[in-house]
């Protein structure tokens, strides 16, 4: 067990006012592994201070000074890399190939995308008799949660800093040893002291703390609907800029003409991924009533595959809430054809990955997010309907569609009310805009788009 006392606030290592701490479980084994300082409001304010003072030097920087320390960042984090994957594997439990494949590679692969951004982006610009600058909006508080522990601060911190933007961090309360690797990261590429600081700490304090501060001028939070509300009401009532990246209760529409085995089989390794503790992740199977019996057989037979594969959830809390939603399905008439309530291990918050069949839309399984690895598959009875339940819920975070041609499978989502589809399988773009429609969130991440958030205009006219 390793206790760090430290928070990471103007360039250094400082030890906490508050004398608060958190434990870092391994949610494999249900062990110890570390303990971090609960940051108080105090810290916070000290943070938020230091990202102030430490704004105009660097909205000041020139953009390809920026777009440098952002390359040498992405140097020292792919120099980490096989830190980091051992890291995210002992606090969230994903197995290790996963966390080398993805939670490691996508981080650093999104912060060389900002170093590009950050030289190429053109921060100022003619129209017609005005020329418009583009600047940083000031001090960002940036809220990240657990399931994509280092995804979700880079996602945040790498467009900020391209911006020139300040950056106050508060990442989850479970994943706080990833953040604290990026800050030595950060550490490393010496960025002036307070450009980036890190608040480890719990939710309702040091994140409520850092929400409400006045001096933050954004607020870019990545967690539940019902947290991003409360974020979202905090700014409206300061008139301060907010960006909320939250749930999803996506769809995968497997149309007729689709080749029905391998949309089933990616569908369900995309549920299964990260123990399906993915927002985007596609919860819903929709198919049609012709083919229902067949993609359920196969839904579940590839379910069951994973049951060795698959890591715990992140908490014992997150366990009981999946097992809850398991329990809810059956007991408002879904069909159990693979995994199950109960727990497949003594030790660990494991949960079997389960697939409900007969599921229908108003269920609430079909409608809340589960967070856990649970597939629902709908019947629909034509395309029309398909659309209904695919856009009938207060979600619109992602989806996929499947179908024998790509342009049939096009047509239906540019139907869909959400923030991206991938077609016949596309592959996940860490430049493509990242985002919801309706309830699952405001403003857009990653790429062009995701830095346009860290940024306001300025018009002067000539
Ligand atoms: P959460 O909302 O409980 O926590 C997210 C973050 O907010 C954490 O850092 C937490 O400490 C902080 N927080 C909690 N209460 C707060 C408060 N009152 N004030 C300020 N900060 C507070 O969510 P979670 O359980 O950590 O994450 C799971 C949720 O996140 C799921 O609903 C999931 O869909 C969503 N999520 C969305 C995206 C996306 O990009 N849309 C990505 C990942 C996760």
């Amino acid at each position: 067990m390793k206790a760090y006392d430290g928070l990471y606030i103007d360039g250094a290592w400082r030890p906490a006012a508050s004398t608060d701490t958190i434990e870092v479980v391994n949610p494999a084994d249900e062990r110890v592994i570390a303990r971090v300082p609960a940051a108080g409001p105090g810290d916070v304010d000290t943070a938020v201070r230091a990202a102030r003072a430490a704004l105009p030097g660097w909205a000041a920087t020139p953009p390809a000074e920026r777009a440098a320390r952002l390359a040498a960042l992405r140097d020292a984090l792919a120099a980490r890399k096989d830190e980091i994957a051992e890291t995210v594997t002992a606090e969230l439990g994903s197995p290790l190939a996963f966390s080398q494949a993805v939670h490691a590679a996508v981080p650093i692969a999104v912060a060389g995308s900002y170093a590009e951004l950050a030289a190429g982006h053109a921060f100022e610009e003619k129209v017609g008799n005005s020329t418009v600058l583009h600047e940083p909006v000031g001090v960002v508080g940036a809220i990240t949660p657990w399931n994509y522990p280092l995804h979700q601060i880079v996602a945040k911190a790498a467009p900020a800093l391209a911006a020139g933007c300040t950056v106050v961090l508060k990442p989850a309360e479970n994943t706080p040893l990833t953040a604290r690797l990026f800050a030595e990261a950060i550490h490393e590429v010496g960025l002036p002291a307070g450009v980036f600081n890190l608040v480890t700490g719990l939710g309702p304090v040091a994140g409520q703390a850092l929400a409400e501060h006045p001096d933050v001028d954004l607020v870019s939070f990545t967690g539940s609907t019902a947290v991003g509300r409360r974020i979202g009401a905090v700014a409206g009532g300061a008139v301060k800029r907010v960006a909320l990246e939250l749930g999803g209760k996506s769809a995968n529409v497997i149309l007729p003409s689709a080749d029905l085995a391998h949309a089933v089989h990616v569908g369900v390794a995309n549920v299964m991924s990260n123990s399906g503790q993915t927002c985007s992740a596609w919860t819903r199977m929709l198919v049609h009533r012709d083919r229902y019996d067949e993609a359920v057989d196969l839904a579940a037979a590839a379910a069951a595959k994973y049951a060795d594969r698959i890591g715990p959830l992140v908490s014992a809390a997150q366990r009981d809430r999946v097992r809850g939603h398991i329990e809810k399905g059956l007991a408002e008439g879904a069909r159990l054809v693979a995994g199950g309530p109960e727990s497949p291990r003594a030790q660990g918050y494991f949960v079997s990955p389960t697939v409900l069949a007969d599921v229908t839309p108003e269920m609430t399984v079909a409608q809340e997010e589960i967070f856990g690895p649970v597939l629902s598959v709908l019947r629909y009875e034509d395309e029309e309907d398909a659309l209904r339940i695919a856009n009938g819920t207060v979600y619109g975070l992602a989806g996929a569609v499947w179908a024998g041609e790509e342009a049939e499978a096009v047509a239906f989502a540019r139907r869909m009310d959400t923030g991206q589809v991938d077609i016949n399988g596309g592959r996940f773009n860490p430049r493509a805009p990242f985002g919801g429609y309706k309830q699952s969130g405001v403003g857009r991440e990653l790429g062009a788009h995701g830095l346009a958030e860290y940024l306001q205009t300025k018009s002067l006219q000539f």
